[in-house]
């Protein structure tokens, strides 16, 4: 039986979680789980799965909870000290990392730092404090599985030797990208989208922050980098390839030749379960890939032009130290700012450039760095947007 930490329960990734834990009672247990605001989907999550001990962003979001939890023996707790602690607990095995955003961070190390089996789902993390993180991996020899589709497929089809064999036989890592929901739209016709058109994904079901990620091609880009620190590649190493059926969902290319792909209908479960159950498999209820339906499978080159946050991840991977994070920060603030209408859609772009190039970047020594460049970067893009100064 392994016991589960589900950060961010209440999420598009949580809700997948749950499912496969549900279909396996007999193999996987939710422990501790955590939401930040959503009161009501967690006080559901409680009666349902009568966690140890459930964590919420807020004093008041936990007295809420606990007000609607009356009898059940589950423990109500609030706040970042405790999001560590449930990450860390004696009782847990694996921790799922599926908050959204920077603020995954701090919990997920935590997991780490507590010798846990990783779940990462979190590609924020890994974007923002890559070296450390994979340092703390290491340090803690930890089992960490990428739960992101691209990376989870990309794992599956890199030979499992520990001998490190496949550096030498890997020639290229071949992610694939949906293309979003504008793959074919005009760039003056993409200047006006609203919010609504930009988080529907064309295969996909998901959170609002990656959808507009996805849209924007920064899902593409943060992956770009996930898949550098991961797989210890360099941007040089990995191409980016438009797939727009979602059914490959990324491969490996080696040197006699053999490209090995990972396919499968789109569904985070498959990628979840893959994870949860490692090395075996399970049983998920995702539709079995029927190819004949599919009939035919499409690639093309991503376009720059139109989407400029791809070239801008991987030029911050190359600038190195805090790029990363400021990156990551400035693209967070501006999905905020389009959510709110407060910038347009291709305003994202522009502040996520504007910031990189005129923020201070530095070498990471410790993870304090990490966090003053986060903060830096968000009150630069903040004070962009209220001075209208980005484009
Ligand atoms: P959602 O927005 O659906 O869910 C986010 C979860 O994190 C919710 O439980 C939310 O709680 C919680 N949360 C949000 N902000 C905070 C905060 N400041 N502190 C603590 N908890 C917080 O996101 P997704 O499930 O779509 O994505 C989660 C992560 O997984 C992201 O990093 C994303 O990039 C990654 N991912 C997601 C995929 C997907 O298919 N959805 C695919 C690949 C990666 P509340 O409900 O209370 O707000
Ligand atoms: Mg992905």
């Amino acid at each position: 039986m392994q016991g589960i930490c589900l950060l961010g329960a209440t999420g598009s990734i949580g809700q997948s979680t749950l499912e496969i834990i549900a279909q396996h009672p007999d193999k996987f247990v939710l422990i501790n789980a955590s939401a930040n605001e959503s009161v009501d989907k967690m006080a559901d999550i409680c009666r349902r799965f009568k966690p140890q001990r459930a964590v919420m962003g807020s004093e008041k979001a936990c007295n809420e909870l606990a007000q609607q939890c009356q009898g059940l023996a589950t423990s109500f707790e609030w706040g970042e000290a405790a999001l560590d602690s449930i990450a860390s607990d004696s009782a847990v095995d694996q921790v799922m990392a599926a908050i959204m955003g920077f603020a995954g961070l701090k919990p997920t190390l935590a997991g780490v730092r507590a010798g846990k089996r990783t779940l990462l789902a979190n590609k924020e993390s890994l974007v923002t404090a890559g070296k450390l993180f994979m340092d703390e991996v290491a340090h803690h020899e930890v089992t960490l599985l990428p739960i992101d589709s691209e990376h989870n497929a990309i794992y599956q089809s890199l030979p499992q030797t520990s001998s490190g064999a496949h550096k030498r036989d890997v020639s290229k890592i071949i992610l694939t990208a949906s293309g979003g929901p504008f793959r074919t739209w005009s760039l003056s016709d993409m200047g006006s989208v609203t919010p609504a058109q930009a988080c529907k994904h064309p295969n996909w079901s998901m959170g609002q922050k990656i959808s507009i990620d996805s849209a924007s091609l920064m899902n593409k880009g943060l992956e770009l980098i996930e898949a550098c620190w991961l797989f210890d590649v360099t941007p040089n190493e990995v191409d980016v390839v438009v797939h727009p059926e979602s059914i490959i969902h990324s491969m490996v290319s080696y040197r006699d030749g053999s490209v090995i792909a990972q396919m499968g209908n789109p569904d985070m479960k498959i990628p979840i379960a893959y994870g949860m159950s490692w090395p075996d498999r399970v049983e998920t209820n995702v539709a079995p890939l029927n190819l004949i339906d599919v009939a035919r499978l499409n690639f093309e080159s991503p376009d720059l032009l139109r989407f400029p946050n791809l070239k801008l991840a991987a030029d911050a991977w190359f600038m190195g130290g805090t790029a990363m994070a400021v990156l990551n920060a400035a693209n967070e603030i501006a999905v905020a700012a389009f959510l709110n209408h407060q910038i347009g859609f291709l305003d994202i772009a522009k502040l996520n450039e504007r910031v990189l190039t005129v923020a201070n970047i530095v070498a990471v020594n410790a993870l304090d760095d990490v966090f003053e460049a986060d903060r830096y970067s968000r009150h630069l893009a903040l004070d962009m947007i209220s001075r209208g100064k980005f484009s």
